[in-house]
């Protein structure tokens, strides 16, 4: 068997960083992977985080397995902070929330009940959209299908093209959004668009999936969840995939959780049934530890408006980068218009940088980004941008 096996092509962020860590250069800047870093370029434990784990270690007394769906507190907080506090899905007998190893987790998830469930079913993935969606849906047996989300020319939603595709869409396929900060765009569904979609689901009676993997790194935890809201009360049943990996800073915990919203309760029952039997075959039970911090954080108001202000300094600080990088470009002569970088939102952006300079960036001033141009902005602090601009007006001549 192993004679056979032919060699994987390596993950091309994770392979960006290991070229990036064996750089001598001490001016290297590493724009590839999706974490959150502070102005002085470390990838910090919150506060908020650390004093819930120190609270945790005080009180456990035993470390024995969770339910197969997690720890029941811990859905309902996911509810909440999805949902927004009063919402009366929050406690419905009928939601459902299954804790997941990362938002990653979630996605395989939700991918094996609908392969399991629908045969010949697509999910529709934004074009483009993180790599990995393509790969999971791939490793579950599930078909894909990208429509068209960005328009490279005007580097904003290319809105037309969607609702013209979506409104082909077979009932049997299923519409991923990214709830907010979209992973590689920057470029975020306004709620008018939410709203139209929401009827053309009802329409079509297709099912949609949101990856809601940046909560709170947009505009805010709450203005973020517009549109997943809008598309809840709207009664649609609605698969959620969140991830706490960046808003919580808890990338290696691997925290995330499956929600589904709007069925039945006798369907709740059953589909909460068959996701335990998808998750007792993949992981058995969920990692305790993530979850707690979580459940904590939101659990006690001191830590949770703790928390809040350190997640505000993030999303602040990602929104000035942004903007500060606009500028810099254009005060040091760029003939490209770079200000799109401060209207959009979240970790990423596409430059529209050509591979040939991101190459050239790469091999004379060791910035390492993916190919296709994206940053992560994150990666850059007022230190590190004028060396960036400079790179790149150098390495574009
Ligand atoms: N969805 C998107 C769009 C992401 O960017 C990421 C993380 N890069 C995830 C899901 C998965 O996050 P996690 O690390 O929690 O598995």
């Amino acid at each position: 068997m192993f004679e056979r096996i032919p060699a994987a092509p390596p993950d091309p962020i994770y392979n960006l960083t290991t070229e990036c860590n064996r750089d001598p250069n001490p001016r290297k800047l590493n724009l590839g992977v999706g974490v959150y870093k502070n102005y002085a370029g470390d990838i910090p434990v919150l506060e908020s985080v650390k004093a819930a784990e120190k609270a945790i270690w005080e009180e456990e007394i035993s470390k024995n397995y969770l339910p197969i769906d997690g720890a029941p507190d811990f859905g309902r907080r996911v509810r909440e902070l999805l949902l927004g506090q009063g919402s009366p899905l929050v406690d419905a007998p009928a939601s459902i929330t299954v804790q997941t190893p990362g938002g990653t987790g979630a996605l395989r998830l939700a991918c094996e009940l609908i392969a399991r469930n629908t045969p010949g079913a697509r999910m529709w993935i934004t074009d483009p959209s993180w790599s990995n969606h393509v790969q999971i849906c791939r490793m579950s047996a599930l078909g894909t299908h990208t429509f068209p989300y960005y328009d490279a020319g005007s580097k904003s939603l290319a809105v037309q093209d969607l609702y013209r595709e979506v409104r082909q869409m077979p009932s049997s396929d299923i519409l991923m959004l990214h709830g907010c900060c979209h992973n590689p765009t920057g470029v975020d569904l306004a709620l008018e668009h939410w709203q139209r979609l929401a009827r053309l689901a009802a329409q079509g009676k297709f099912l949609i999936l949101v990856d809601f993997a940046y909560q709170g790194f947009g505009r805010g935890l709450d203005e973020d969840a517009a549109g997943v809201r809008h598309l809840a009360q709207a009664g649609l049943p609605l698969l959620i995939c969140s991830s706490f990996s960046k808003n919580f800073g808890l990338y290696n915990e691997r925290i995330g959780a499956l929600t589904v919203l709007n069925l039945d309760a006798p369907v709740a029952t059953r589909v909460l049934s068959q996701l335990k039997v998808y998750a007792r075959t993949l992981w058995s039970s969920p990692p305790a530890h993530g979850a707690r911090m979580v459940e904590t954080v939101l659990g006690i108001p001191a830590l949770r408006s703790q928390w809040e202000q350190e997640l505000a300094v993030m999303r602040d600080r990602i929104n000035e980068t942004r903007s500060l990088l606009a500028e810099t470009m254009q005060e040091l002569g760029a003939s490209t218009d770079f200000s799109f970088l401060a209207r959009q939102y979240g970790l990423f952006s596409l430059t529209g940088i050509a591979p040939e300079t991101v190459h050239a960036m790469r091999d004379r001033h060791s910035i390492y980004f993916m190919s296709n141009g994206r940053i992560n902005v994150a990666g850059l602090t007022p230190d590190t941008i004028p060396y960036f601009c400079r790179s790149y007006l150098e390495a574009s001549a």
